[in-house]
């Protein structure tokens, strides 16, 4: 890979946002790659599922941060570029190449994942290492701790998301870890006192946040017609998430059964 020209490698870029505020710190530009194995119910870009689409369109590393690099004045000490999807890791060697020419230049590389492309064999931790070395922060969704809640949630296993987790974790790249609280599918308060007890797990986490779910995402199923899982699905109210919250503290779920009997 030493003789490849990074700048010319391409990517199936989606589209891509100038002005992110939440995903990573600071002002940030967001590149959305093409491409996701999961099927999440709540997913709000479906359009992105698909490896190969129209929506997409193949671009170079130099042409894309020649566009995230016109809004650099925006972004302060603490912005950067934000790699989302999709699922971004699909497109490893497009990251890799990016985030090297990226860090050359001196900017702040976040990576959005859900971590399914993960495989902890050494053929993929070598390349996967040579993503690390080139990436500040990673933003970890965890959307389901429970194996077989995750299937419903996603259509596919969690297994390698939360060995994933631990590499990373071994490794000690910081990390936000990223739940979407969905009521009657992910906000099961035994499923989140077990993931909270998960993260605890872990050696690099800067931040976990508890990110309600919208509905914002929903025209787009309908333009691409399939149907819509969660028709009729409201956010959660404030407070149920202050519960996830508080739940992600608890030690166990015996503690909080205990707690919940003497109120
Ligand atoms: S991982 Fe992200 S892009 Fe893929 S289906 Fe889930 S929410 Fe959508």
């Amino acid at each position: 890979m030493t003789d490849i020209d990074y700048k010319k490698v391409t990517g199936m870029v989606h589209s891509t946002e100038s002005f992110g505020s939440v995903d990573g710190p600071g002002i940030r530009f967001i590149i959305f790659l093409q491409g996701c194995k999961l099927r999440c119910q709540y997913c709000h870009n479906p359009d992105t599922w698909e490896m190969v689409s129209n929506k997409a369109t193949e671009r170079t590393v130099e042409d894309v941060l020649k566009e995230a690099l016109n809004f650099r004045h925006f972004w302060g000490k603490n912005g950067g570029i934000t790699v989302s999807g999709g699922e971004a890791m699909l497109q490893i060697d497009f990251l890799i190449a990016l985030f090297t020419e990226a860090k050359k230049l001196g900017i702040h590389t976040t990576l959005d994942t859900c971590g399914f492309a993960y495989r902890p064999t050494p053929e993929y931790h070598e390349i996967l290492d040579k993503l690390l070395a080139v990436t500040d922060l990673v933003l970890l969704d965890l959307k389901e701790i429970d194996p077989e809640q995750h299937k419903v949630v996603t259509r596919q296993p969690n297994t390698n998301i939360l060995k994933f987790a631990h590499y990373l974790s071994d490794k000690g790249i910081p990390v936000w870890i990223r739940h979407v609280l969905v009521p009657g599918l992910t906000d099961i308060d035994e499923h989140l006192i077990e993931l909270g007890k998960f993260v605890k797990t872990l050696k690099n986490v800067d931040k976990f946040e508890i990110l309600p779910y919208h509905t914002m995402g929903e025209f787009k199923w309908r333009e691409l017609g399939i149907p819509y899982p969660l028709e009729g699905v409201k956010p959660p109210t404030r407070e149920r998430v202050q519960n996830a919250k508080d739940l992600m503290e608890t030690e166990s779920y015996t503690e909080y059964m205990n707690r919940m009997a003497k109120v």
